[in-house]
C-alpha cells in the first residue's frame, strides 16, 4: 500500500465508507494517516485511588473537585493543577505546557484519568496524565484508544481498524516535512513515530511529544506560507499617490475633530500610500474606535490623486451603510461613489460594473460580488477590506490576484494581543486605534434574571418614550442561522403580542433577502422602527446611534467577544447607553462571563477573560484569521512554539527563497497545498 493510494483500497474502508472519509477531507492514505484523534479514551484497568503504586501507570475514573488552576512557574512554564476524587482517595494532576487542559476540564465532571502514578507525601499525584470525558466514553476495551473526528455514518471502529491496516501494510514512509535541519536540531522524532504515537499512544510522554512535534509541523507550514506571502507582495507595484496633504482638508471638513490615534493611523497609511512599493497594513480598532474614518481619509487621498478605490464589507447590510457614511462624509466633494453587492439587480450591477471598469466610478463599496463579479477596475489604487476576520487569506489581499497591483488596507476589530497579530498577520504592517473618540459614556451592563423580565421591558419602554431605539438580541438556539431566524421571528410576534403592541418592531436575520435587510436597516436609522429584534447578524459594523439600548437574550450561549461586538452597536452617540444580559442559566461560569462584561469595555480585557473561561480554541479560532486551519496546535497558547516555527521559518526561507533544495521541498509543496485549499493563491512560484 502506498501513501498515494485512494483511501476506498484501505482494507475494510471500500467505495461507499470511502465517500463518508471524503466528507472529512480524507481522500489518499496520507490523508488518513494526517486525520488525528480528537482526544483518547481507556479505561482497560481501572483502579481506585486507594489502591494505586507509586510509579506504575494506569487508568483512573474520578471526578474534578475543582476547577483546573494555571499560572506560570519558574522559566514561565505554564502549570495546571487539579485533583480528581473516585470517592476512595484524592489524586492530584498538574500538567506542564498544556494551557488546553483547563479548557476542556470541567468542576463536578467525571474523567478517565490515564498516567503514571507518582506517591508524594501523603497523596497521589500524576504528571501530564491523558484525561477523557467519561461521557463520551464508549467503552472500548484495550489499551489508550484514539478518538477520531466523525461524520454521519462511520464509527470510531472503522477509523481504527483502518488506522490499524494502514500502519501494518504501508510500503513507504510518509516525508518529513519538517526539513532535516530543523528536525534535528529541535530534537523530535521522525514523521512515521510521531503519527504512530499519536494514533496508538503506549505512553504519555511518547504521545506528549509527538503532538508537540506535529504541532510544530503545522505551525512550521503556516509560518512559512505568511512569509512567503509577504515576501511575494513586495515584488508587485502599486500607484503611488502623490498628494497625501489632502487629507488635512478632509479632516477638517469632518464635524469633529479626529482622534491622536485615528491621526497617526492616517499619517501611516499616508506615509505607505506614498510609495510604490504596494502598502499591506492592518488597522486594528475596538468597537467605536472610528476606523471608517480612517478609511476614508485614505480613500481621499487616493481618489484625490486621480485613482480607484475599493472597499469590501463582509455583509450587504454593512456595505450599505458604508456607502451612505462615504456619501455623506464625502458631500460636497464631488467624489462619485458606486455600491457593487450580490443583492443588486441585474441591471444595477450591470451599470455599477462599467462605471468601474471605465473610471467613472472613483470609489466601489460593495460585498463579496467585488471579487465574484469579476470587477474590472480601471485606475485601482487602493483596496480596503473591513471586518478582516471575516474574509480568507485569498480576500486579505483582495483584487490584487487579477493582476491589479493595489495598496491593500484591512479593518478589524478583533482584539487580539500584540505578539498574535504579529505572528497571525506577519504579513502585514500594523496600526492600533487604541483610543476611543472622546465624550463616549461607557455603556451601562446590568444582568437580569428571569424575575427582572418585567422591569425590563419597562425600561425598554421608558427609553424608547424618551426617543431612543434598542435592540433586542434574541436567544441563540445554535449555529444555525437558520433556526435562528425562526427564533428570531417568534420572539419578535412575543413582544408585539404581548409585551410593546403599541411599538414598531422589526426582525433582522440572516435569512432575509438583502433588500428586505437593506428596508430593515433604512426604517431603523431613520427612526421609524423602535425595537429592531435581532440575530447576531447586527454584530458587525452597524452603526445607528440614537440606538441606546440593549437586551440579549440567553447572554450566557454568546462568546465574550460576541458579547462585546454586540454591545458595541449601542453607546455610539451623545446618549447614555444601557445593555442588559439575560441570564438563562445561574452556573458559576455563567455569572462570570456577566461580571467581566459589566466590569468592563475594553476588547482587549474581554478576550482575554474569554480566553480563560472559554479556551482559546474558540476565542482565536484560525479560521476566522483567514489562515490554513490548525488542526492540533493552539496558536493562542502554543505561544513558545509559534515563535519558534515562526524562526525556524525565517531562517529556512532567508537561506533558501524557493525552498527548492531537496531537504526543504517537501515544505514546499505543503505549504501549497494548505494555502491553496484555504483561499489563498499559489505563493510560491
Ligand atoms: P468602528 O471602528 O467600530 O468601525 P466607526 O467607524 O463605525 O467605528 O465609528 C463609530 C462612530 O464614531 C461613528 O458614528 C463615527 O462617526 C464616530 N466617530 C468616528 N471618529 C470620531 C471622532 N474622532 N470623534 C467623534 N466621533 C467619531
Ligand atoms: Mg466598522
Amino acid at each position: 500500500m502506498k501513501l498515494s493510494d485512494d483511501i476506498r483500497y484501505v482494507k475494510g474502508i471500500g467505495e461507499k465508507r470511502a465517500q463518508l472519509f471524503e466528507k472529512m477531507g480524507v481522500h489518499t492514505v496520507q490523508d488518513l494517516l494526517y486525520h488525528l484523534p480528537r482526544t483518547y479514551e481507556d479505561r482497560s484497568v481501572i483502579k481506585n485511588i486507594s489502591d494505586l503504586l507509586d510509579g506504575e501507570t494506569v487508568c483512573v475514573r474520578g471526578h474534578l473537585i475543582q476547577g483546573v488552576r494555571s499560572f506560570r512557574g519558574a522559566g514561565g512554564i505554564r502549570i495546571s493543577q487539579t485533583a480528581f476524587s473516585d470517592g476512595t482517595g484524592i489524586l492530584k494532576v498538574t500538567w506542564f505546557n498544556s494551557p488546553y487542559i483547563q479548557r476542556s476540564l470541567f468542576a463536578g465532571r467525571e474523567y478517565v484519568i490515564f498516567g503514571k502514578a507518582a506517591f508524594k507525601a501523603n497523596h497521589f499525584e500524576m504528571i501530564n496524565p491523558i484525561t477523557e470525558d467519561e461521557d463520551k466514553n464508549s467503552g472500548k476495551t484495550g489499551s489508550v484508544l484514539p478518538v477520531y473526528p466523525l461524520t454521519a455514518g462511520l464509527t470510531q471502529n472503522t477509523v481504527r481498524e483502518a488506522l490499524k491496516n494502514v500502519f501494518s501494510s504501508l510500503s513507504e514512509r510518509p516525508k518529513e516535512i519538517i526539513p532535516k535541519k530543523v528536525l534535528e536540531k529541535k530534537g523530535y522524532m521522525p514523521i512515521w513515530e510521531a503519527l504512530s504515537s499519536i494514533h496508538f499512544p503506549k505512553t504519555p510522554e511518547s504521545f506528549f511529544e509527538a503532538e508537540e512535534r506535529l504541532s510544530f509541523e503545522e505551525m512550521l507550514v503556516m509560518q512559512t506560507g505568511i512569509i512567503k506571502l509577504k515576501d511575494v507582495k513586495k515584488a508587485y507595484t502599486a500607484p503611488p499617490v502623490r498628494d497625501v496633504r489632502c487629507v488635512k482638508e478632509f479632516a477638517s471638513s469632518l464635524p469633529f475633530e479626529l482622534t491622536n490615534a485615528q491621526k497617526k493611523a492616517i499619517n501611516e497609511i499616508c506615509a505607505d500610500l506614498k510609495r510604490s512599493t504596494p502598502m499591506n497594513r492592518l488597522v486594528q480598532g475596538d468597537v467605536g474606535s472610528g476606523k471608517t474614518i480612517v478609511a476614508a481619509a485614505a480613500v481621499f487621498a487616493a481618489v484625490k490623486s486621480g485613482y480607484q478605490s475599493a472597499l469590501m464589507a463582509p455583509t450587504e447590510i454593512l456595505a450599505k451603510q458604508h456607502y451612505d457614511t462615504f456619501s455623506k462624509v464625502f458631500d460636497g466633494f464631488g467624489i462619485n461613489i458606486v455600491l457593487l453587492t450580490g443583492g443588486q439587480g441585474a441591471r444595477e450591477k450591470r451599470e455599477s460594473l462599467e462605471k468601474i471598469s471605465n473610471g467613472e466610478a472613483e470609489l466601489v463599496i460593495g460585498t463579496h460580488a467585488l471579487i465574484s463579479e469579476n470587477a474590472k477596475f480601471k485606475a485601482l489604487a487602493l483596496a480596503i477590506t473591513d471586518e478582516q476576520h471575516r474574509f480568507g487569506v485569498r480576500q486579505r489581499a483582495f483584487l490584487n490576484e487579477k493582476g491589479v497591483n493595489a495598496h491593500t488596507l484591512v479593518m478589524t476589530a478583533t482584539p487580539i494581543p500584540r505578539t498574535l497579530t504579529l505572528i497571525l498577520y506577519g504579513d502585514l504592517d500594523v496600526s492600533v486605534i487604541d483610543e476611543l473618540p472622546p465624550g463616549r459614556k461607557p455603556v451601562k451592563t446590568y444582568a437580569a434574571t428571569e424575575k427582572m423580565r418585567k422591569r425590563v421591558y419597562e425600561f425598554v419602554r421608558k427609553n424608547i418614550n424618551e426617543g431612543r431605539q434598542a435592540y433586542m438580541i434574541c436567544p441563540l438556539v445554535e449555529e444555525s442561522e437558520a433556526l435562528n431566524a425562526n427564533s428570531a421571528v417568534e420572539y419578535a410576534d412575543k413582544l408585539r403580542r404581548e409585551v410593546f403592541p403599541e411599538l414598531e418592531i422589526a426582525v433582522l436575520h440572516g435569512k432575509l433577502k438583502p433588500k428586505e435587510k437593506d428596508g430593515i436597516m433604512e426604517r431603523f436609522k431613520n427612526g421609524k422602527i423602535n425595537i429592531l429584534v435581532a440575530t447576531t447578524v447586527v454584530e458587525v459594523g452597524v452603526d445607528v446611534p440614537n440606538a441606546t439600548v440593549m437586551v440579549i437574550e440567553n447572554s450566557e450561549r454568546f462568546g465574550l467577544s460576541q458579547l462585546h461586538q454586540l454591545r458595541g452597536r449601542i453607546g455610539r452617540g451623545e446618549y447614555e447607553s444601557f445593555c442588559i444580559l439575560f441570564l438563562g442559566s445561574d452556573g458559576e461560569i455563567a455569572r462570570e462571563r456577566v461580571r467581566v462584561m459589566c466590569e468592563t469595555s475594553d476588547g482587549f480585557k474581554i478576550s482575554e477573560y474569554d480566553l480563560k473561561l472559554r479556551g482559546p480554541g474558540e476565542v482565536f479560532g484560525v479560521r476566522q484569521h483567514g489562515l490554513p486551519e490548525l488542526k492540533i496546535s493552539n496558536l493562542a497558547t502554543d505561544m513558545e512554539l509559534l515563535k519558534e516555527a515562526q524562526e525556524a521559518a525565517i531562517e529556512l526561507v532567508g537561506e533558501d527563497f524557493d525552498l527548492e533544495s531537496e531537504d526543504n521541498s517537501p515544505l514546499k509543496a505543503e505549504v501549497m497545498r494548505k494555502f491553496d485549499s484555504s483561499g489563498g493563491r499559489s505563493m510560491l512560484n
